[in-house]
C-alpha cells in the first residue's frame, strides 16, 4: 500500500544520527535536497556510537596504498575491486571535507597503537584525525553533530525508523514507516532514504545468529543500535554481508542489571600494571588467555593467520586482596564508552559500594569463593596454585603472560563475573559504490542508500578508526548520489 497522506516529507530522508547520517545529511543538503532525520534516541542520547568513540577517523594519505592495505585487511574475505577502489579514494578526502565545513583536522598521537597492522603492505597509508586542537570525549562528534544543527536540517528525535516503504511494482523505496510515542508516522521521501542506524550490538537474537561463538554479548557503544536497518532491508529484498564480523570483540567486561552497556575493567588493561594479581578463568575454573594480551580489536594470530580470540561463557576474573586494595577496578574517567560518557557511573574508589552490591564476590579462601560463584573449589585451587608457581619462577608456561606475573596474595579472595563485549558490528545490508543497498543478484534497491558500520566494507581484519573514517566517506558517497535523484 502506498500511503496518500503523509506526515512528513522531504528529499531525503536519513535514518540515523551518528557519524554516518551527519555525513550523508549535510551533503545531500549542500548538493541542494531538502533532508529530514529519523532517530531513534532522545536528544541527549543521540550520536550513537560516534559520539561514544574515542573520536579518532582514518584519512589515507594515498589512493594506491590505501587499496593495497584494504585488500590486505579483507584477507580471503575478499571485497568487490570497484568497492577497494572509491573506498580508497574517498578515505583521503576526509579532512579535507571536514575543512571545508568549518571543522579542524588535527593528526592525533595519543594513540600509540597507530597503524594496526604494520607489516601489511601499504599500512603506512594510515593518519588518524581528531577534531579540535586538544583531544578530549565527544569533540569530533559535537563537530559532525554541528555540520547538521547549523543547516536547516530538522531532526526528529525518539523517532525510529521501523519500515521501508517500497512500491510493489518498481521497487522503489519511498519512504519510511517511524514510530514516535506509539503512533506510526509516514515519512515520504521524494529522492531517496538512507540507512545510517549503525550495527546489531545490542541484539541478542542476532548476536546469537551471526556471530560464531557468542551467546550473548553487550555493547561498549550505543544501546540503541539494535539492528534495525538489517531488519528493515531485509524487508525489501537486500542481500547482507559481513554479518560475521565485529571490532573489539569479544573483550571482557562487566554487564550488570538496568545498565544496558558493559564496564571496562581497567585492571586488565594490556600493559597497565597494578600491584596485586588477576586471572581469567571459565566455567570449568581453568585459565584460557594471557589476561594482558592485546588483541587487535578483537583479532589474536592462529596459525599464521587471524581469528577473534575464543572465550568461554561465563567467565570470572579472579583476584587478590592487594588488587582490590589497589585502585577502582573501573576506569571512570570519560574517554570513551557509553557507561562512562553517557550513564557516568560513579565507581567507589575502593572498590566497596560495588562488593556491597554483589558486583563483586568476596571469599575468605580459593575454595569459599569458588563456592559462592559456582565453580569447582578443588579445581580453582589449583588453577590458582598453577598461577602462582608461573609467577614465582617468573613465566607463565601456558599462556606467556608478561605482566602483572605475581602470586595471590593471603586472601581475602574475589570475582567478578565478566561477558563478551564488543565496540560494534560490521554487517548489514550490502552497498556498491554508489553506496546503493543491493539484492542478493547484485542489483540496486531503487532510491535505498547506506553508510557506516550498517553494512560496512570491513569484511575480516580492522584498522582503528576505520569506522568513523569510512562513515564520513560513505557518508558523503550516499548522500549526493541521493541528491542527485530525480523525484518520483
Ligand atoms: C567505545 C567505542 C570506541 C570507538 N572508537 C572508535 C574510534 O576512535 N574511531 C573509529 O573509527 N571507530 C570507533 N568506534 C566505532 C565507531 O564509533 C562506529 O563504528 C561508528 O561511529 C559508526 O557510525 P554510524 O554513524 O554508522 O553509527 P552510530 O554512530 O552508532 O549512529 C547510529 C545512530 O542510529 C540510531 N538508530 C538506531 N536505530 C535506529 C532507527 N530504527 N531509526 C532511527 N535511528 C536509529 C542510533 O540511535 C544512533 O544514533 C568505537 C566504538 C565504540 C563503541
Amino acid at each position: 500500500m502506498i500511503p496518500t497522506k503523509w506526515d512528513r516529507e522531504a528529499d531525503v530522508v536519513v535514518v540515523g544520527f551518528g557519524g554516518a547520517g551527519a555525513a550523508a545529511s549535510a551533503t545531500a543538503y549542500d548538493a541542494g535536497a531538502e533532508v529530514l532525520i529519523l532517530e531513534k534516541a532522545p536528544e541527549e542520547h543521540a550520536g550513537g556510537n560516534t559520539r561514544v568513540a574515542a573520536q579518532g577517523y582514518l584519512n589515507t594519505s594515498c589512493v594506491e596504498k590505501g587499496a593495497t592495505y584494504l585488500r590486505e585487511l579483507c584477507g580471503p574475505y575478499k571485497v568487490p575491486e570497484d568497492m577497494i577502489r572509491v573506498w580508497a579514494e574517498e578515505m583521503t578526502r576526509n579532512t579535507a571535507w571536514v575543512k571545508s565545513l568549518g571543522g579542524d583536522p588535527q593528526e592525533h598521537q595519543f594513540q600509540p597503537e597507530g597503524i594496526e597492522y604494520p607489516e601489511l603492505p601499504g599500512s603506512d597509508c594510515v593518519h588518524k584525525f581528531h577534531d579540535g586542537p586538544t583531544y578530549g570525549y565527544s569533540l569530533t562528534w559535537k563537530r559532525f553533530e554541528s555540520f547538521v544543527l547549523e543547516r536547516e536540517i530538522p531532526v526528529l528525535y525518539e523517532t525510529p525508523g521501523r519500515n521501508l516503504i517500497q512500491h510493489p511494482e518498481t521497487k522503489e523505496i519511498l519512504g519510511v514507516k517511524a514510530e514516535r510515542d506509539g503512533k506510526l508516522v509516514l515519512v515520504k521521501a521524494r529522492k531517496a532514504v538512507v540507512l545510517t542506524c549503525g550495527g546489531f550490538e545490542n541484539n541478542q537474537e542476532m548476536i546469537r545468529t551471526y556471530l560464531s561463538g557468542l551467546p550473548y554479548c553487550y555493547p561498549s557503544g550505543s544501546p540503541y543500535n539494535e539492528g534495525d536497518g538489517i531488519t528493515m532491508a531485509l524487508g525489501v529484498g537486500a542481500d547482507l554481508w559481513h554479518m560475521n564480523n565485529y571490532a573489539a570483540g569479544p573483550s571482557m567486561a562487566l554487564k550488570v542489571p538496568g545498565i544496558p552497556t558493559t564496564f571496562s575493567m581497567q585492571v586488565m588493561h594490556y600493559a597497565k600494571e597494578f600491584p596485586g594479581t588477576l586471572i581469567l578463568v571459565g566455567p570449568d575454573a581453568h585459565r584460557f588467555v594471557d589476561e594482558k594480551y592485546k588483541t587487535r580489536h578483537g583479532k589474536v594470530p592462529f596459525n599464521g593467520s587471524w581469528r577473534t580470540l575464543q572465550i568461554p561463557c561465563p567467565m570470572y576474573m579472579i583476584f587478590d586482596q592487594t588488587l582490590m586494595s589497589a585502585a577502582p577496578l573501573y576506569n571512570k574517567e570519560p574517554a570513551a564508552g557509553w557507561t562512562p560518557v553517557i550513564e557516568a557511573y560513579d565507581w567507589s574508589d575502593d572498590n566497596s559500594a560495588e562488593l556491597e552490591k554483589g558486583w563483586i564476590k568476596q571469599g575468605r579462601t580459593i575454595s569459599a569463593l569458588a563456592q559462592t560463584i559456582g565453580l569447582e573449589g578443588r579445581t580453582l585451587e589449583e588453577t590458582v596454585e598453577r598461577w602462582n608457581g608461573f609467577a614465582r619462577a617468573g613465566e607463565d608456561s601456558d599462556f606467556g603472560r608478561t605482566v602483572m606475573l605475581t602470586p595471590f596474595d593471603d586472601g581475602p579472595y574475589y570475582a567478578v563475573e565478566l561477558s563478551p563485549a564488543m565496540l560494534n558490528t560490521q554487517g548489514g545490508p550490502r552497498r556498491n559504490e554508489k553506496g546503493q543497498i543491493v539484492r542478493p543478484d547484485g542489483t540496486p534497491i531503487p532510491r535505498l542508500y547506506s553508510a557506516g558500520e550498517l553494512g560496512s566494507i570491513f569484511s575480516y581484519l580492522y584498522q582503528g578508526t576505520g569506522n568513523i573514517g569510512e562513515s564520513l566517506a560513505f557518508g558523503r558517497i550516499s548522500g549526493r548520489n541521493a541528491a542527485a535523484e530525480t523525484p518520483w
